[in-house]
């Protein structure tokens, strides 16, 4: 179980050369958050990194839309078979940066993999449509997809590898080029994905990376010659990187945070749902996007029993190194995130819910420098309390009993964000019900993480999303492309009949 990794110093990626920081940036360690150990360090670049790529990136623009869309499909054809090649590889690399399980990585690894498989179909995802005799005989009307220019791309922690592919493999695909700005809390896995990227062969510029934070991602934003950005984050940042994008005129599509409730309706099967729910809450130590913090069981019945099963069954969970195959969860990503939702459980718990299960102290015999926090799970959670409320991204659920599905779907809907939303239930009616009147863009019905395949998109509502088209599949292809109609009289009006 060694965390040995090879990547040291993390570079840029730029016009198909890799390129040293320069020695004035600011950087910032990167640890494996089971151990403490410092991997490697990052610097921070700002607005000359960022312009040399974007450069570099609209360059190779002119030459790329022009390589027919088959010709594009067969650099992700190779590119896939590389990463099948390698994703054992990028699996460690995921967890010793990030500290999810070894499956979990294996997990995202494939995810990943998905979209670029689901970019191959480019020719098709890309074709537009026509009508003959569209405005009247003898005129056509047709639309086609073009490509804009040059798109950036800003990726979470959580998923270091995946987030990136819900994104440039659809706009490099459809004939853009791409900056991509990943975590600078994460930002190994990248590195040696961008080699592989490099074993490829894409013509230089049309994939680049560039490493950094905030200072990074807003020289992307005011970048004239950006058309797009793809963001995921924080509620906060892509509020604003979404207002100052789209102030300037671009395309944004920006992924927030979310607080995601799992309903348990009284006929639910328990005893067969409850690995999926804990996978829901406790997976990637509670740090997606997707996973379950609050707990609404409708009735007293269903709150019992779903209590004690979640309880018992978090309360068994073998917390440790997530390359350790007998583990079930690793630590969170950093000591800072670990103060942080130690806070938030102390605050819980002065704000009057009880704390059954705290997972604040917990030990990891072998890794006293490692970032754990444990299971939680608060009972007698308040609607007002920050509990409900806040997301708290760790392994900390809230249970808030209801009274019926009705309150269940109110207690959901009054939510500021509209990320995911599960039931459990075997009443078809009641999840019709779930699904028809709940304002989240991923619902689950029996499924506790709601994640869409690659050719469905990636959704979200209210403070989970700003934008209008979403990542991955079709909709990414209608962001990343420009529609023009194209209408033809023929045959040409002569000089007599005008026209
Ligand atoms: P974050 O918002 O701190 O960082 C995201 C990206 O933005 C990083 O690349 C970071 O460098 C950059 N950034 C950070 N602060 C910035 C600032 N002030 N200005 C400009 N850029 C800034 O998010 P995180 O902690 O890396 O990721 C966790 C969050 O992401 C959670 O809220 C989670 O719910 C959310 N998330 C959402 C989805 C989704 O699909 N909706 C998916 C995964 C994660």
């Amino acid at each position: 179980m060694t965390s040995a990794v090879s990547v040291r110093e993390v570079r840029d990626y730029v016009g198909g050369v890799w390129t040293a920081p320069d020695a004035e940036l600011e950087r910032l360690p990167v640890h494996n958050p089971a151990t403490g150990e410092q991997l490697a360090d990052v610097a921070l670049g700002g607005a000359d990194e960022v312009a040399a790529a974007v450069e570099a990136a609209q360059r190779a623009f002119p030459a790329w839309r022009e390589v027919p869309p088959q010709e594009r499909a067969r650099y992700f054809f190779k590119l896939r078979d590389l990463l099948v090649a390698h994703r054992e590889e990028l699996a460690r690399l995921i967890t010793v940066d990030m500290g999810k399980t070894l499956d979990d990585s294996r997990g995202e690894v494939q995810r990943g993999i998905d979209n670029v498989e689901t970019a191959c179909g480019i020719p098709s995802l890309m074709m537009g449509y026509g009508l003959e005799d569209g405005a009247a005989a003898g005129i056509d009307e047709e639309v086609v997809y073009q490509p804009l220019g040059v798109f950036a791309g800003i990726s979470p922690f959580n998923f270091p590898f995946m987030i990136a592919f819900w994104f440039w493999p659809y706009a490099v695909a459809c004939g853009n080029t791409f900056v991509l700005k990943p975590s600078e809390q994460d930002p190994l896995v990248q590195q040696r994905t961008f080699e592989l990227i490099d074993e490829v062969g894409f013509p230089p510029g049309v994939i680049n990376l560039v490493n950094g934070g905030r200072a990074a991602v807003e020289a992307l934003l005011d970048h004239p010659l950006v058309q797009g950005v793809s963001f995921v984050g924080s509620t906060a940042v892509a509020r604003a990187v979404y207002a100052r994008a789209s102030a300037a005129g671009k395309r944004v599509q920006a992924q927030g945070g979310a607080k995601n409730a799992l309903v348990v309706m009284p006929d639910a099967d328990l005893d067969g749902s409850l690995a999926n729910m804990i996978g829901s809450v406790y997976g990637a130590a509670g740090q997606r996007c997707l996973a379950g913090s609050l707990l609404l069981p409708v009735g007293r019945e269903a709150r019992d029993a779903s209590l004690e099963a979640i309880a018992g069954a978090a309360r068994r969970m073998r917390v440790g190194d997530g390359l350790d195959p007998d583990v079930d969860m690793g630590p969170v990503v950093s000591a800072a995130a670990g103060e942080r939702i130690r806070g938030a459980i102390a605050a819980g718990a002065k704000a009057g819910a009880t704390l059954v299960l705290d997972g604040r102290d917990v030990k990891v015999p072998g890794h006293g420098g490692g970032y754990f926090v444990g299971p939680t799970v608060f009972d007698g959670v308040d609607p007002d309390m920050a509990l409900a409320r806040d997301e708290i991204f760790g392994p900390v659920l809230g249970v808030m009993p209801v009274a019926s599905l009705d309150d269940a779907i109110a207690r959901v809907n009054a939510s500021p964000y509209g990320n995911a939303a599960s039931i459990y239930t075997r009443d078809g009616g009641a999840a019709r019900e779930f699904r028809y009147r709940v304002n989240a863009g991923n619902i689950g019905v029996n499924v506790g993480v709601a994640a869409p395949v690659a050719y469905f998109p990636f959704s979200g509502m209210k403070q989970s999303f700003f934008g209008v088209l979403h990542g991955q599949g079709r909709d990414a292809v209608r962001f990343y492309t420009e529609s023009k109609v194209v209408i033809t009289r023929w045959p040409a009006p002569t000089g007599s009949s005008g026209g």
